[in-house]
């Protein structure tokens, strides 16, 4: 792997193993993390600790999608010899700092933490739970999320819309922390990109990988016709030359990411009932396929190798902690903590 540069400014990302990564992922933040890898010093974090804040009763969903999410972003174009890999548990001092943060939150802030909320309310919806179900762990993963970021002194960190919240969260986490004990940690900020939040194939105002309605960069062609097929249209449309709105259809809405170069003849044909949905869904899944090419091809390189990518994990998290345990250092320094040293 080539040096780092030293003055090069830092990136921290990553997603959560839970699953395959899809095109929400690719449009929402892996594709701003490709154009920006050369620019920065770039950490992917595979956050498996807050994976583990609601999957602690299936490790093994966790453990078998470490791989499969470092394999996502290669796939996606991250290069192994630029960005480094790291996997969160295996950073003791992304615990600690949790710790030491998490005297700087009160419960209510976490509780009214809109990410949160959210995510809550989704799991009533998904699983009917009751509220009560909440952890504590799940409860205070923005703390941790504030020191998987912060553990790395990173500038800029590359997100989807809905982790707006959470960075929110860390900058005032950073500011009581240097309020209190001095200027020590640097308050970072996020990177949208121009498509922020994709919405699910069920027209759920984001396509996730907890909620079944994503179109995953590892489906095969007949798993993303299908998928296709399936999507939500504009539901006042019975016959083929039946003219429709775009703008309320998932079809339509795709063909904005995926169908550029066609897309005010593709709007205008639906609107005027020229263009039947199934051709139109046709066309779609076509240009999903074709985009997806390259980076399933890359895929297959690293599916076929399995223990590089094993390698890239090791050696990465192993790099990342030399930066940790300085930061860390000077964390317990400021807070006066540091005390068997001189
Ligand atoms: P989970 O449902 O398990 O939380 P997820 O699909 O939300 O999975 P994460 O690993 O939590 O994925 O998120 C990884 C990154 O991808 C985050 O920066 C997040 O904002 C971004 N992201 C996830 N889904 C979308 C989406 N639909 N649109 C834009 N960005 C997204
Ligand atoms: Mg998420």
């Amino acid at each position: 792997m080539s040096e780092l540069k030293e003055n090069k400014k830092r990136i921290l990302t990553g997603d959560r193993p839970t699953g395959k990564l899809h095109i929400g992922h690719y449009f929402g933040s892996l594709q701003n993390r490709v154009k920006l890898q050369d620019e920065y010093e770039t950490y992917i974090l595979v956050a498996d600790v807050q994976a583990l804040t609601d999957n602690f009763n299936n490790p093994e969903k966790v453990r078998e999608n470490i791989l499969q999410t470092t394999m996502d972003n290669l796939a996606a174009g991250l290069d192994p010899e630029k960005c480094i890999f790291v996997v969160q548990s295996m950073i003791p001092e992304i615990a600690e700092l949790t710790v030491f943060y998490s005297n700087l939150v009160t419960v209510s802030r976490l509780q009214r933490n809109p990410t949160i909320k959210t995510e809550i309310a989704q799991k009533k919806e998904l699983f009917g739970n009751s509220g009560e179900s909440v952890t504590y762990g799940f409860l205070g993963y923005p703390v941790s999320q504030a020191a998987d970021i912060t553990a790395f002194n990173a500038d800029l960190v590359p997100v989807g819309e809905d982790q707006l919240p959470l960075i929110e969260q860390t900058k005032e986490i950073v500011r009581k922390f240097n309020s209190l004990y001095g200027d020590t940690i640097k308050e970072p900020n996020y990177l949208l990109s121009e498509y922020k939040r994709i919405k699910g194939l069920d027209g759920n105002s984001k396509m996730g990988k907890s909620l079944g309605n994503a179109i995953y960069l590892a489906d095969d062609e007949d798993t993303i016709r299908e998928k296709v097929r399936g999507a939500i249209t504009d539901t006042t449309k019975i016959r083929k030359d039946d003219p429709a709105n775009p703008d309320i259809c998932m079809v339509g809405y795709y063909h904005k990411m995926f169908s550029k170069e066609n897309l005010n003849t593709i709007c205008s044909e639906c609107r005027e009932g020229k263009r039947g949905c199934v051709s139109c869904k046709k066309e779609l899944a076509d240009n999903i396929i074709e985009k997806l090419k390259p980076i399933k091809e890359r895929r297959k390189y690293y599916e076929e190798r399995p223990e590089l990518v094993q390698e890239i994990l090791k050696s990465g998290t192993e790099r990342a902690r030399k930066i940790t345990k300085e930061n860390i250092e000077k964390v317990k320094a400021s807070m006066k903590i540091n005390y068997l040293e001189n």
